[in-house]
């Protein structure tokens, strides 16, 4: 969508079909209808702001390599206030659990432990909460739902979903 002095975004469109787009009603894991993937965006340039100003990790982060680029990875990284957020191209599911990505997403997972934050994984509508030693499948999170953990010291044992309104 944007790219950045270093790094160019080229022949992905990969953002263009997991991420959700509010101004379009864009659901996240289908195509947006004005991409030709692999190619582009047919109205760039009056794309809606929340597109030109997206950037995900690997286009303005150099410790991801070439690997992570998401056009090979299948896999859309970016940050949220919890943590961060790997989503998986729905057409190639089981993308995050190959090599290199399964261990660093178990090394950031360790990392995230230590300093409170979540690693999470979406397939399609399905989230993850990935911890250094376990997954937790947490199915459907609605917009208006928030993932809480159940803690002892750092180490997440327990996670569950549960509405906004309830925090
Ligand atoms: S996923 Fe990243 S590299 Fe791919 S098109 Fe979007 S911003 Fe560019
Ligand atoms: S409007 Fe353009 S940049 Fe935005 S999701 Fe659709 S194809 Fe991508």
């Amino acid at each position: 969508m944007t790219s950045s002095v270093e790094r160019q975004c080229g022949d992905c469109t990969l953002c263009c079909k997991v991420m959700a787009i509010e101004t379009l009603a864009k659901p996240a894991s289908l195509w947006c209808p004005h991409c030709s993937p692999g190619h582009g965006c047919a109205i760039y340039a009056g794309r809606p702001d929340e597109c030109a100003s997206f950037s995900c990790l690997w286009l303005v982060n150099d410790l991801l390599d070439q690997r992570w680029k998401p056009s090979r990875s299948k896999l859309v990284l970016t940050t949220s206030e919890d943590g961060l957020e790997i989503r998986c191209d729905p057409g190639f599911p089981n993308a995050w659990r190959k090599e290199p990505y399964a261990t660093e997403i178990r090394a950031w997972a360790e990392e995230g432990e230590r300093n409170d934050m979540t690693v999470v994984v979406t397939v399609g509508q399905r989230m993850i909460l990935v911890t250094p030693d376990r997954e937790f499948d947490l199915g459907i999170v609605g917009p208006n739902e928030r993932i809480v953990r159940e803690l002892e010291g750092t180490k997440v044992v327990g996670a569950t979903v549960v509405k906004a309104s309830e925090i």
